[in-house]
């Protein structure tokens, strides 16, 4: 073959596999996320003491190492609620604090980890703004939020710089379908709720403010196409509703997936999993695909429950490189069978290794005073009395919801809190009991008194609706028979104790001798019985019309134990934080705390000497002596049997 002829051959050959390349220029990339990581930087509750199968970036970070293999092309990033939520970063907020040039030990781990980028959830602002730029300046990946602007305070919004850069774009090198290099632009835009103007009042109030989530994606997105985003992932530190939107929503993912040029959606914020179950009837949600609106997205749980993974198909088109595609899954760090929680990723050794010092240093912290007790704290007696260990949970719940309703419409309802003795022995057996001496108190005592994560929940309700949440609660006494001498069973011991829940900031008494006008199942079974009686507010009867605000919980206020009116209807606020942490706050700042109950609750009178019987703690003897309850003898199991006189 000659010069030329070989020439020729070898062109239309090259012009062949151009041709053929056209059609079949395709990039698979795997885009992976964590969300609400909360200080989880490894398997360990510190609130239990001990070694934990269901949380840990490091337990993560083994399900990442195998995804990323799977594929030839993949990116990685944090959705944020990353710096506050577990006691390890309350040791590094309120005992080490964090100087300017000093790496947050979530970031010790994280920087292992080759993160692509990170949003600023609404917890990142919890303390304070120094130390949240203190914090995110010691990643060794980029951070990006849309919609917090710095207030400078001129009146002019039009000049108002953001507080980080509200997109980047990523030039990354990937391997298409053929195995050739190629450049594609990623964009890539973060949001928060602006709901943290509220929740961090004190820490932002004329230093920056917060835009709507939806009106921040229409007024980048463009920008960021007409820069050369090739494609656009959206981090918003957001879950997603079904409600209208109007505006300034805390839940606006779902209406993200409506916005034209987000091609991919990494959520978060509301602790919970897409694609799953869950989520099967949510509008223009495909659980089976993983996408919202046609636009693949995942939420990956919570506290490094989970590894969220969006495949995309990318394909070149004259405008560059767009979604051909693409689904979404959610990866588990372990699994729940026959009730037993089982691993499914080893903790990898290096992140544990690289926060080892502060992990330490936290156990120690929380046995740390964090402040003093001026009288015991049991709840041996808590079903019999208005009890300190529920009272100290009511003070810190009213504390707590007296600011969050501050500057809100709400702001003019008196404030009334729900909670229940958690650890009152039962099935789980006579030691089962919260008991704190008077002195010192330490970070982890905040187990003792409310054991359960549940979030705060705020409900309005009128003074009727209330009577009735205490009707159901007064389930947890069986009828007494005031014509009786001998001894009766107090308790209905079918009635978890976590559902006797006493209301603080009204008074009342429980008459005993009436049926329960509530079954467990929250049906009415005696119409005309009231065991709640002189039910007073400031000293007046408490009228049936008149609202309040009532602090409890997620579990309670969306229905949990089945309490008449608490379906999630009634719910006014869902407050950012965990009952426990709005506890340990309010212990953090009040530092000397007198746990006496108020005895806002009593038996009422019965009229006749009547003896009822229960079980309790052999701990508990000397503390019955001044309450008038009386050991009478040991039952089985470690528990003792008590006789109280009533009148
Ligand atoms: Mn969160
Ligand atoms: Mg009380």
């Amino acid at each position: 073959m000659n010069k030329f002829k070989k020439s020729i051959l070898m062109s239309s050959i090259a012009s062949m596999a151009i041709f053929n390349h056209a059609n079949a220029e395709t990039i698979n990339l795997r885009i992976m996320e964590t969300t609400d990581l909360h200080t989880h930087m490894i398997d360990y509750d510190y609130y239990k003491d001990k070694q934990s199968n269901k949380v840990g970036l490091a337990k993560v970070a083994t399900l990442l190492k195998t995804a990323r293999a799977e594929v030839k092309n993949s990116m990685f990033f944090d959705n944020g609620d990353l710096l506050q939520g577990n006691p390890l970063g309350d040791y590094v907020a309120k005992k080490t604090g964090l100087k300017a040039g000093d790496t947050h030990p979530v970031y010790k781990a994280m920087n292992l980890l080759n993160y692509d980028a990170g949003n600023i959830g609404n917890h990142e602002f919890n303390y304070g703004l120094e130390f949240l730029k203190n914090s995110t300046d010691s990643a060794n990946f980029p951070y990006t939020n849309s919609n917090v602007y710095v207030e400078d305070g001129d009146g002019d919004k039009s000049n108002d710089k953001n507080l980080y850069p509200p997109f980047l774009i990523l030039d990354r090198q990937f391997k298409d379908t053929d195995g050739n290099n190629q450049m594609v632009k990623v964009g890539v835009i973060g949001f928060v709720p602006p709901q943290i103007m509220a929740w961090d009042k004190a820490n932002l109030e004329g230093k920056v403010y917060a835009a709507d989530i939806v009106d921040s994606a229409n007024k980048y997105i463009p920008i960021m196409k007409s820069l050369g985003a090739d494609i656009i992932i959206a981090i918003p530190h957001s879950g997603i509703s079904t409600a209208t939107r109007v505006s300034m929503e805390a839940n606006s993912s779902a209406y993200l997936s409506k916005i034209p040029g987000i091609d991919a959606i990494l959520f978060g914020h509301s602790h919970s999993f897409f694609p799953s179950d869950r989520f099967k009837s949510f509008p223009g949600a495909n659980v089976e695909k993983g996408t919202l609106n046609g636009v693949p997205a995942t939420m990956p749980g919570f506290w490094g429950s989970h590894l969220g993974i969006v495949d995309l198909k990318l394909k070149k088109t004259a405008d560059g490189w767009q979604r051909a595609g693409g689904t979404s899954q959610i990866r588990s760090i372990y699994k729940t069978e026959n009730r037993k929680t089982i691993s499914l990723a080893d903790a990898d050794p290096q992140i544990v290794a690289s926060v080892k010092a502060e992990h330490e240093a936290t156990i120690a912290y929380m046995n740390e005073k964090l402040g003093t007790l001026s009288a015991p704290i049991n709840s041996y007696f808590a079903l019999m009395y208005d009890d300190p260990s529920v009272q100290i949970v009511n003070n810190a719940q009213i504390w707590y919801v007296k600011n969050a309703l501050q500057g809100t419409e709400y702001d003019d309802l008196p404030v009334l809190s729900a909670a229940a003795p958690f650890k009152s022995g039962g099935r789980i057996g006579s030691d089962y009991y919260t008991s704190l001496k008077a002195g010192d108190i330490a970070y982890k005592n905040i187990a003792d008194l409310y054991v359960y994560p549940n979030t705060l929940h705020i409900v309005k309700m009128n003074g009727a609706e209330i009577r009735e949440w205490l009707e159901m609660s007064a389930g947890q006494f069986n009828q007494i028979d005031p014509s009786k001498s001998a001894d009766q069973e107090l308790i209905n011991k079918n009635f978890k104790s976590y559902n006797f829940d006493m209301i603080d900031g009204i008074s009342y008494e429980i008459d005993i001798t009436k049926p329960a006008r509530y079954n467990g199942k929250g049906e009415v079974i005696a119409a005309e019985s009231h065991r709640i009686i002189n039910i007073m507010y400031n000293g007046k009867p408490l009228a049936d019309d008149k609202m309040f605000a009532v602090a409890t919980n997620n579990y309670r206020a969306s229905g949990g134990g089945k309490f008449p009116g608490l379906n999630g209807s009634k719910t006014i606020i869902q407050a950012p934080d965990q009952n426990r942490v709005a506890l340990a706050n309010y212990i953090f700042e009040q530092k000397n705390i007198d746990p006496s109950a108020d005895n806002n609750w009593k038996f009422a009178p019965i009229g006749k000497d009547v003896n009822v019987i229960f079980i309790s703690s052999p701990d508990g003897i000397e503390f019955g002596k001044a309450l008038g309850i009386q050991a009478i003898g040991d039952e089985t199991e470690g528990f003792t049997s008590y006789r109280l006189s009533l009148k």
